[in-house]
């Protein structure tokens, strides 16, 4: 039986509380998939994504114990957009794939509505892939801060991040639901809960 289920996105920028919100969210008994983790999973030793990664930009790409070194990775993709394209090519699909048999499987356990975290909803044009998308938002500065203390990186660096992604205004603009996150945890669980029933009731008059 195909079970239909309701999918919406979960974005922001760094920083902004994303696995935070979709921590919230899941006290609120609504499953959340991170595409990050499923990120790491298929391009994890001894996938496909792993050997084409490896294949394509050699053996230092990876950490000692064999798995895929991230950051470092990240910086090469980052200076050469042609590399960041081969690598997209290598995984975007198997991601995606990945993040369609996340959600079906929440639905056959008879979910009626999931939410996909992914920071780069907007940046890659999958918006239309949701039926709304919900942008956690606390403003550049304190994404600043929360990054530096997290991470344990100086405050140069941590704006030069923040600095390189979408502007997180626009961001809030092209969503659909805004979770303020500038305040404490008490002020954002008390959004998320209310978002969590609005969601919950069918679409449409749900945005
Ligand atoms: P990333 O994009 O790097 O994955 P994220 O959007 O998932 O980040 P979180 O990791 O949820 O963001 O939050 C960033 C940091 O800020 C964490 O250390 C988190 O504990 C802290 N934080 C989140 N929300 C609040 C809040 N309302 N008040 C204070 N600190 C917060």
């Amino acid at each position: 039986m195909i079970r239909f289920m309701r999918v919406f996105g979960l974005t922001g920028g760094i920083g902004s509380g994303k696995t935070t919100v979709a921590r919230l969210f899941q006290e609120e008994k609504i499953p959340v998939v991170d595409a990050d983790g499923i990120s790491r999973e298929v391009t994890s030793p001894g996938n496909p994504a792993h050997e084409a990664i490896v294949r394509r930009f050699g053996p230092e790409v990876l950490l000692p114990d064999g798995r895929i070194d991230r950051k470092k990775l990240g910086s090469i993709v980052f200076a050469d957009p042609g590399k960041r394209a081969a690598l997209e090519a290598i995984t975007h699909p198997v991601i995606t794939e990945g993040i369609r048999k996340a959600v079906s499987a929440l639905a056959s356990e008879g979910h009626p509505i999931a939410i996909v975290e992914a920071a780069l909803i907007h940046e890659k044009g999958r918006r239309g892939t949701f039926e709304a998308v919900i942008d956690v938002h606390c403003g550049r500065r304190l994404q600043v801060e929360r990054i530096m203390r997290r991470d344990g990186i100086p405050r140069e660096e941590a704006l030069r991040i923040v600095s390189t992604q979408m502007d997180p205004e626009e961001k809030a603009r092209a969503s659909d639901h805004v979770i303020d996150n500038s305040g404490d945890l008490a002020q954002t669980r008390a959004q998320v809960r209310a978002l969590a029933e609005k969601l919950r009731r069918p679409a449409p008059g749900n945005r």
